[in-house]
C-alpha cells in the first residue's frame, strides 16, 4: 500500500534558527499517528508545514504519492483542528461547517446532507443555530471537528485538540476520536503531550526532539525498545 504520506529530509528554519531537521516520516492510510515531544520541539510546525501553513526550507511533502511541497494549503486535501478551535464568531455552528463547502462551490443540497450527516456523528443537532460563544467548549471542539469532517480529506491534522478541556471531558473526546478514527477509517497526525491519549489513540507513536524525530513505531515498540535514554524518559519505559 502507497503511504499517504511521505516526507523526506525536511528542514524548516525561522531566521537562523533551525526548528525542524532532517524529517523522515512515512505514514500508512489508516494510520493514527500521535507527535509527542517537550514543548517547544517543533510539533506544531511541523503540522503546519505538512498543512501548507508554513513553507519548508528543504525537503519534499508527498500526499498520496503526489509532490504537494509548493502546493498551497487549500490545494492540499487536508483538514487541520486546532486548539483553539478557531470558529468563527459571528457564524452559526451550521454556518461555521458548511462555510468551506460554499467557498469550494458545492451545492446546497449536499451541503446540507453532509452538515446533517456529521451533526449526528458528533451529536451537535441541537446546536447548529447557536454562535460560537452560546458553546461550552468540548462544544466548540465538536464544532471544529465537524467543520474539519465535511471536507473528507485524505488526511487529519490536530494540534492538541483537546488540552483546553476539563480532565473528564477530555476522557469523552478521546473515546470520540478513536471511533471516529475506526468508523471513517481515517488517516489521522495528532499532537498531544498527554501520554495517555498518545498510547491509547495511537497506531504510531512520533517522538520529537529539539526539532528531531527520534523514534517512529507502534506504542508497544516504542515502550519495550525506545531508541535512546530520551525515549525511554519521555515515554516512561521501564528502564
Ligand atoms: P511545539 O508545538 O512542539 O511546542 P512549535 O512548533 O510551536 O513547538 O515551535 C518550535 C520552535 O519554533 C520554538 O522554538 C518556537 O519558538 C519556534 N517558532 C514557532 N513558530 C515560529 C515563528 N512563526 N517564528 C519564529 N519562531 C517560531
Ligand atoms: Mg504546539
Amino acid at each position: 500500500m502507497a503511504p499517504i504520506l511521505e516526507i523526506r529530509n525536511l528542514y524548516k528554519s525561522f531566521g537562523s534558527v533551525d526548528v525542524l531537521k532532517n524529517i523522515n516520516v512515512s505514514i500508512d492510510p489508516g494510520d493514527f499517528v500521535v507527535l509527542v515531544g517537550p514543548s517547544g520541539c517543533g510539533k506544531s510546525t511541523l503540522l503546519n508545514c505538512i498543512a501548507g501553513l508554513e513553507p519548508i526550507t528543504r525537503g519534499t511533502i508527498e500526499i498520496a504519492g503526489e509532490d504537494m511541497t509548493d502546493v498551497p494549503a487549500r490545494d492540499r486535501d487536508i483538514a487541520m483542528v486546532f486548539q483553539s478551535y478557531a470558529l468563527y464568531p459571528t457564524m452559526s455552528v451550521a454556518q461555521n461547517i458548511t462555510f468551506g463547502m460554499r467557498v469550494r462551490g458545492i451545492d446546497r443540497e449536499t451541503r446540507e446532507k453532509k452538515l446533517a450527516e456529521v451533526a449526528r456523528l458528533l451529536k451537535i443537532e441541537p446546536l447548529l443555530d447557536r454562535r460560537p460563544k452560546q458553546l461550552s467548549g468540548g462544544q466548540r471542539q465538536r464544532v471544529a471537528m465537524g467543520r474539519a469532517l465535511v471536507r473528507e480529506p485524505k488526511l487529519f491534522l490536530f494540534d492538541e485538540p483537546l488540552s483546553n478541556l476539563d480532565a473528564k471531558l477530555r476522557v469523552e473526546m478521546r473515546a470520540e476520536i478513536r471511533r471516529l478514527h475506526q468508523r471513517l477509517s481515517t488517516t489521522i497526525v495528532y499532537v498531544t503531550h498527554d501520554q495517555i491519549e498518545a498510547m491509547t489513540l495511537a497506531t504510531k507513536i512520533a517522538v520529537m526532539k529539539a526539532g528531531e524525530v527520534h523514534q517512529i513505531g507502534k506504542p508497544k515498540e516504542i515502550y519495550e525498545r525506545p531508541v535512546n535514554m530520551f525515549v525511554a524518559d519521555f515515554i516512561g519505559s521501564p528502564s
